[in-house]
């Protein structure tokens, strides 16, 4: 296509009202593991708050039929790390805020614990915090195929508008999501992979580390947490 062409081309769109246009990249291929992560390249990016508003009262997907509250993200949104969970529960779409129930409140205390006893001057409100979906799906099961398809490209639009210089996924449905791999969490914990450029942690989700048979697991992810903000912070 030469220029003229698609002058127009962006011209008839700004006509319909159209102000954004996103490219479509293939996902990272299967988010190869990486042995040493590379930093993220920087570049223009929209904010948080004009993704927000895109957001609006989405009604794109089913799961809006059940829900209290959207929960779009919480925290920094220059911040050098995200984290990414699955969905909101009930506490988190009662408030409108990712992460404030019980799993919430042990990211809280990993995030915060860790980095004291590692030297790492981080609370959790330094950090960004969103789900895959940011509608509840109801009996907290895992959303679905096509509402994490209808739902994705607002957290990619985040993940792209923060640049982090770290993602830690937590769990499964986040690393499919992002990752597209076969592999689970047990496998992927504890490696680098890349999301875009962006280096990429995949570890447990809080809620399954707060079963009492999964204690070993729960070292495990404190393992990764290090890891990721030792690179992130250091
Ligand atoms: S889950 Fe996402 S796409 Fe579905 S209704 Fe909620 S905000 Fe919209």
């Amino acid at each position: 296509m030469n220029r003229e062409l698609l002058r127009q081309y962006l011209a008839y769109y700004q006509d319909l009202g159209i102000t954004h246009l996103y490219r479509f990249e293939p996902r990272a291929p299967a988010g190869g593991v990486v042995s040493e992560p590379r930093a993220p390249a920087s570049g223009p990016s929209e904010s948080l708050a004009v993704i927000r508003e895109d957001l609006g009262d989405c009604r794109r997907c089913r799961l809006h039929e059940g829900r209290n509250k959207l929960v779009f993200g919480v925290g920094n949104e220059h911040a050098k790390l995200v984290f990414v969970g699955e969905g909101p529960g009930a506490d988190e779409d009662a408030q409108g805020i990712p992460f404030v129930g019980r799993a919430g409140q042990l990211l809280t205390q990993m995030i915060e614990g860790t980095a004291r006893k590692e030297g790492l001057p981080l609370l959790r409100q330094d950090v960004y915090i969103c789900n895959v979906v940011k509608c509840r799906p109801p009996e907290n099961r895992t959303p679905l195929p096509d509402e994490m398809e209808t739902c994705g490209p607002f957290l990619v639009r985040q993940l792209l508008a923060i640049r982090p210089k770290a993602i830690c996924l937590l769990g499964a449905t986040a690393a499919k999501a992002l990752l597209e791999r076969k592999e689970g969490v047990t496998k992927m914990r504890g490696n680098w992979y890349r999301w875009r450029d962006i280096p990429v942690m995949v570890t447990y989700h809080p809620s399954y580390l707060l079963r009492p048979y999964n204690q070993s697991a729960k070292r495990e992810a404190w393992e990764d947490l290090k890891k990721v903000l030792h690179y992130v912070y250091d």
